[in-house]
């Protein structure tokens, strides 16, 4: 790239922030007028309409007002006397999601793919055998990374739109009379393909081959939406994203440990530094941490889990994501199209995967949804890309908002060629929602 093009890359988002607050007729063509615009934006992004963007992915999802302000603090020095007692709450909060008293919990800086890695370089060594199964594009690359790890997987795929198969895993399993296999990896909510699998029924399968590997899991679509029981199905390390069900920005890896993945751990030869669990026992129990913590993020996750325990913690929280996904499955069947999750034990209520007719690109109902409505869908990842959409339905969610997503999800696929009647599909979520709906808790005396 020539300097000239480098520097203008370079500069001309740069202006754009200076120029802001200036007068129209000084600023360049492109700056956006709207206090709210997203700085350094390019055409044709600079211009933010008005309302909000409608977020249905499946994370980064909303966040709530509450949130927000929550993490709106200035700079603060984690050690400061107060430090240490707010964080052992927040790591004791996070204990909630997991559905766990026994596991000890790790706050990361990072992504849900750092909690993989932490995950397995806490308890595994190099040539150490491991199992995991593949049907989507996360257990993919969850694969990808304990191969170039240098662990020994063995892959078991199965068909884009179903889960985890507890019966190979037993047979598996037996066959290893050795007990080498030192892993079990499973991702319980396939967010490539709105599949959940039951880590209880592995659970079951590992117990009925009479097999000690440890269970991962990554729950970074699944925890804190759906149920999750890591003490009850024995989870020895659960893994997820701040940006998924606790609906925080995108920068925390949340991970649990068991004691027997604690263990492990003593004996895992794997390279860790910045992921290291040691690091954090040697520090987290007296309020410490090994490295600067995210401190607004650490403000909005304590606020975001007094929500989710004023909700009712998980099984209400739980419930509500069931009652939110079936009225998109009804909405689905209302436009006659079909979930790409055909077997209704493993459809996932943080998200919906719909397949298009033949002949319809869904990318093209993705950007319709965008470029009209501002409506921000799934698009279909790797090989299902441009066979299906996904609408996100986790975290800071409701039924009005769903609602919205669902109409603007009409009117692009109408746009994108597909023969829908509009209202088709919001009719039959809202039958369904309307039904099944109640008051909303403190709310209860207004109507007597
Ligand atoms: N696992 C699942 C199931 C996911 O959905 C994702 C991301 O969407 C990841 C892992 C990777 O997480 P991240 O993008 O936060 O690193």
């Amino acid at each position: 790239m020539a300097l000239r093009e480098v520097s203008q890359k370079r500069v001309l988002p740069l202006l754009a922030q200076f120029t802001r607050g200036l007068s129209a007729s000084a600023m360049p063509e492109q700056v956006s007028l709207d206090a709210n615009a997203p700085i350094s934006q390019p055409a044709p992004f600079s211009y933010v309409p008005p309302g909000r963007n409608h977020l249905f992915v499946p994370g980064p999802v909303n966040i709530h007002e509450r949130v927000l302000r929550a993490m709106h603090v200035p700079g603060q020095n984690h050690r400061d006397p107060w430090f240490a007692e707010f964080y052992k709450e927040c790591l004791e909060d996070t204990k909630h999601m997991y559905g766990t008293k026994a596991a000890t919990p790790f706050i990361f800086p990072g992504t849900g793919t750092g909690g993989w890695e932490a995950a397995l370089c806490n308890t595994l060594s190099p040539g150490d055998k491991v199992i995991c199964f593949r049907y989507g594009l996360f257990s993919h690359l969850w694969i990808d990374m304990m191969q170039r790890l240098g662990l020994d997987v063995t892959v078991v795929d199965r068909p884009w739109g179903e889960g985890a198969d507890e019966g190979a895993l037993e047979e598996l399993l037996r066959k290893d009379t050795g007990k080498k296999i030192k892993a079990v990896c499973v991702v319980h909510n396939e967010t490539t393909t709105g599949v959940t699998s039951d880590i209880a029924g592995c659970r079951k399968a590992m117990d009925a081959a009479g097999h000690p590997a440890l269970l991962l899991v990554d729950g970074v679509s699944s925890i804190g939406a759906l149920e999750f029981k890591m003490d009850d199905w024995r989870v020895d390390v659960a893994v997820t994203g701040s940006q998924k069900a606790m609906s925080l920005p995108t920068g925390l890896a949340f991970v649990a440990a068991s004691p027997k993945a604690l263990e492990a751990m003593k004996s895992a030869k794997l390279k860790r530094v910045y992921y290291d669990f040691a690091d954090m026992l040697r520090t987290n129990p007296s309020g410490n941490v090994p490295y600067t913590p995210c401190l607004s993020l650490l403000y909005g996750l304590r606020e975001s889990i007094k929500m989710w325990k004023e909700e009712g913690g998980m099984e209400a929280v739980a419930a509500r994501h069931h009652r939110l996904a079936e009225g998109v499955r009804q909405a689905v069947d209302g436009w006659g199209l079909k979930l790409l999750c055909k077997n209704p034990r493993w459809r996932s209520d943080s998200l919906t995967v719909v397949e298009v007719p033949e002949g319809v690109d869904s990318n093209k109902i993705v950007k319709n949804a965008y470029a009209k409505y501002d409506l921000s869908l799934g698009i279909g990842l790797a090989s299902i890309n441009g066979k299906v959409f996904r609408i996100g339905h986790l975290g800071n969610m409701n039924e009005l908002m769903l609602a919205g997503a669902l109409v603007g999800a009409e009117m692009a696929m109408i746009d994108s060629g597909i023969s829908i009647k509009p209202g088709s599909g919001v009719a039959r979520a809202t039958e369904y929602w309307h039904k099944t709906g109640s008051v909303i808790k403190t709310r209860e005396s207004l109507l007597k």
